[in-house]
């Protein structure tokens, strides 16, 4: 009877217990999404009223070691920015060459939405358009305040839209080296001859140049450039200037350190979005994007300018390091095959010819005008400094 009893009630007696623990889990699924979805909200006040807003989350892939001084850095700050500026409804996760994507990826990461943004350099995506290149700098080109200028008020950033508009990407300048030097060497270069059969990382037109000088040019991404001349895979690198430079520790690897940087004057970094994932955002969100890329691009600019001279100073003081200008004769045979090297490329590809176009026009304009104001100044600058030591001298 006992266990007839058992049999007959055992059934009702569990089904409660099984609908409850459903409703339990049901209950803990429903506070998962609604955790969830708290997660991608912000409250704002928007009008003297608190109001939830969506919060953007985006990915930044580099072409740089993460946080990687200047390079890296900018990067980063860029986004610390944005999410500060926010107040939290745009937040991007920086990531380094080859955390997601390989340095040389990232174009086509934000080209096709795998990433909403990127930084690197235009002049690595020549691949893709030659006329991609001026807009990080050329040989013999202009300086970072004049490419700053040219971008901004000049047309170059308009040009710089069109340019990558094939591959859905809208750019943003998002820093710039300054002028760079003009690298690494094992041997000195007394003239042109000196460069013939060097294997050497240079990259972009600065790079064909090179080769027509007689040399070898290959494009390494910094992550790897170390290794690169300490095994002998390359004979010489350009890369930074001296703060970026002493921090890969190129100082230890080759004897002398040469300048000026004619194929990099004025390095402008990039910083891409993918068009869809820019437009999707908010005017403001657009907007805080917009200044804080500015912000960013004038910020490592100061930062190189400030950090270089130490950094230099240090590595001829502490390390040895030998520092050589060009000799004129190399530096005029350099600068001659550039102008032949961009006339060609300008026959061959009309957009190319385009942005050369207005490019030289804005450095034509610029330098008469420098000639006669920064020119003159450094000029004077030096002068008067020397007399005043002469006089001092005298007396
Ligand atoms: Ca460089």
């Amino acid at each position: 009877m006992n266990a007839t009893s058992k049999n007959t009630t055992s059934k009702p007696r569990w089904s409660p217990l099984i609908i409850l623990l459903l409703v339990a889990l049901v209950a803990v699924l429903f506070s998962l999404l609604v955790m969830e979805k708290a997660t991608d909200k912000v409250a704002v006040m928007v009008d003297g009223k608190v109001q939830e807003q969506r919060v953007y989350q985006w990915r930044m892939v580099t072409t740089w070691p993460k946080d990687f001084p200047g390079l890296g850095t900018t990067a980063q700050e860029f986004a610390n920015m944005v999410e500060s500026m926010s107040g939290g409804r745009l937040q991007i996760r920086v990531y380094g060459a080859g955390e997601i994507v390989p340095a040389m990826g990232v174009f086509d990461a934000v080209s096709d939405g795998s990433a909403e943004m990127g930084h690197g350099g235009s002049y690595y995506w020549r691949g893709k358009a030659p006329a991609a290149q001026f807009f990080t700098t050329i040989p013999f080109g202009m300086n970072a305040q004049e490419m700053n200028a040219w971008l901004h008020h000049g047309g170059g950033l308009e040009l710089w839209r069109e340019v990558y508009a094939p591959f859905n990407i809208i750019p943003f300048p998002g820093g710039n080296t300054g002028i760079q030097m003009a690298g690494w060497f094992n041997k000195e270069i007394n003239n042109i001859e000196d460069l013939r059969g060097l294997k050497m990382r240079i990259p972009g037109l600065a790079g064909d140049v090179f080769n027509r000088a007689g040399g070898s040019s290959v494009n390494i991404p910094g992550g790897e450039l170390y290794t690169s001349l300490q095994t002998g895979v390359i004979d010489a690198a350009e890369w930074v200037g001296p703060s970026n430079d002493q921090a890969f520790g190129f100082d230890q690897i080759a004897r002398y350190y040469y300048y000026p940087g004619w194929q990099e004057p004025g390095s402008t970094l990039e910083l891409l979005v993918n068009k869809p994932a820019f437009e999707a955002l908010p005017a403001d969100l657009q907007a805080i994007v917009t200044h804080a890329a500015r912000a960013a691009n004038q910020d490592m600019l100061d930062q190189y300018t400030a950090r270089n001279p130490r950094a230099l100073n240090d590595m001829v003081a502490k390390e040895g390091t030998e520092l050589r200008r060009l000799p004129d004769d190399v530096i005029q045979r350099l600068y001659d095959i550039s102008r032949e090297l961009f006339e060609q490329q300008a026959e061959e590809d009309p957009l190319f010819r385009k942005v050369w176009d207005s490019y030289r026009t804005f450095l034509a304009d610029v330098t008469d005008y420098h000639k006669i104001t920064e020119h003159t100044y450094y000029d004077i600058r030096e002068q008067v400094k020397a007399d005043a030591a002469g006089s001092e001298g005298e007396e």
